[in-house]
């Protein structure tokens, strides 16, 4: 497991930038993961000034492993996030929200693997389909192969069998 962790504490006011590449290895440590293969650049900033710590993640890339909805095709699949978060000291134990993660005083790095991992999974667009530009297209025969097979499914359906039955009694 590579490390994810970027240094919190005794560091200067500005800007202290950190780069990381997402492979389908990073997802292997999260339950299920959608995405197995993967060529992600993320970009971490996280800015500095007096108490106050900012951290920006802006990922951009490519997931490799999905399929298109309409053709079943392998799919190149760009995707693209920034998040913002505030980190905030508290001795208690509080709940991270969307816009704080909660910090202890005394702590040092912050492990940022899963706020990468949910930049990632909410980039993910609910339909995944080929954009239809340059190479990116549909397999038009699959397309029609999937057509006849779910005709077929249509015809073979059994609840078709019982109406026929019924027909038939009438
Ligand atoms: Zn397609």
């Amino acid at each position: 497991m590579l490390n994810y962790n970027i240094r919190i504490s005794g560091i200067k006011d500005g800007n202290h930038e950190y780069f990381f590449n997402i492979n389908g290895k990073f997802f292997e440590s999260f339950v299920k993961p959608e995405v197995t293969d993967s060529e992600i650049k993320v970009n971490c900033n996280l800015f500095k000034d007096g108490n106050k710590l900012k951290l920006s993640l802006n990922i951009e890339g490519n997931i490799l492993n999905f399929n298109c909805d309409l053709c079943a095709g392998g799919i190149k699949l760009s995707i693209i996030n920034s998040i913002d978060v505030f980190l905030q000291e508290t001795e208690s134990e509080m709940e991270d929200t969307d816009e704080i993660i909660y910090i202890q005083p005394n702590q040092s790095y912050l492990d940022i693997s899963q706020l990468i991992y949910e930049a990632v999974i909410l980039s993910i667009p609910s339909k995944i389909e080929h954009s239809g530009v340059g190479n990116d297209i549909c397999d038009k025969e699959m397309m029609v192969l999937l057509d006849k097979y779910a005709e077929r499914e249509e015809i073979n359906d059994p609840r078709w069998d019982d109406l026929n039955k019924i027909k038939d009694l009438i």
